[in-house]
């Protein structure tokens, strides 16, 4: 994903808010990037630019390896939210399926392959219970095996362990850390929690709309 001088300005009636100003980056493949930034600072933003969930007031966005914006389609990037937005009347291995099944593959194809995903992350045993009987952590690594089924070149992350404890959330990264290695599956975590952003290979910083780009990790948790 290649991205010039992007600028998303919001309007609230007479109001105007900048929240991305002149941002300018590239997403390689298999990169693995935290976005870190005060509360406010443009990161959900960023990451709906980078999906193609919004678009830019001015500037360009391109997605080269996957097609342009209008073919782009949603299994080659896939979102993972704070909360973990499982449909409720589904089970987690119908939950983890719908991706592939809204991609029009046969039902019985689409439970073969969420199993597999669930029991590559350990999570089998619970494949049959319903989102409301999961704990938190539970429910957002199967948001995760959500994401991972349709094998998306891109996964945008927007402080999936915010709800979890530190053990949780160490856990939760360990497995779509695993899942991704070796893979050219690019990756971009907006997090507020260090201990996340120091396990991904770049740090990308955002304040006030602006966003700084470094591949150095040390560097820029220094400042
Ligand atoms: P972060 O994810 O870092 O908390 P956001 O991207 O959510 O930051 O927000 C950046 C700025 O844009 C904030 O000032 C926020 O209030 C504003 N903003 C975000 N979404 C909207 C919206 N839909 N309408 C108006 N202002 C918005
Ligand atoms: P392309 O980009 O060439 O379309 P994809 O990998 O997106 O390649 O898809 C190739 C085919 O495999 C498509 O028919 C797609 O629906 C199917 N497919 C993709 N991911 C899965 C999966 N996890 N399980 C089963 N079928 C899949």
């Amino acid at each position: 994903v290649e991205a010039q001088n992007l600028r998303r300005v919001y309007q609230r009636g007479e109001n105007s808010v900048v929240a991305v100003d002149s941002a300018t980056f590239a997403i390689t493949s298999g990169a693995r990037i935290a976005l870190m930034g005060p509360s406010g600072s443009g990161k959900s933003t960023l990451l709906y630019l980078m999906g193609g969930l919004d678009t830019p007031t001015s500037g360009k966005i391109a997605w080269t390896a996957l097609g342009d914006r209008k073919s782009l389609r949603p299994q080659k990037i896939a979102f993972v939210f704070q909360m973990p937005s499982l449909l409720a009347p589904l089970n987690v291995v119908e939950n983890v399926a719908l991706p592939l099944l809204l991609g029009n593959i046969e039902p019985y194809v689409a439970r073969k392959a969420a199993m597999e995903v669930l029991e590559r992350i350990g999570l089998s045993a619970i494949a049959d219970k319903m989102p409301e009987e999961l704990s938190g952590g539970q429910a957002q690594r199967v948001a995760v095996a959500r994401a991972l089924v349709y094998r998306p070149r891109l996964i945008l992350a927007d402080e999936p362990t915010g709800q979890l404890d530190r053990s949780t959330a160490k856990l939760l990264l360990d497995v779509l850390l695993a899942t991704l290695e070796g893979t050219d599956t690019a990756l971009v975590v907006a997090t507020h929690d260090r201990a996340v952003a120091e396990r991904l290979d770049s740090l990308w910083y955002v304040r006030h709309g602006n966003l700084l780009t470094s591949s150095n990790k040390q560097l820029a948790l220094g400042n």
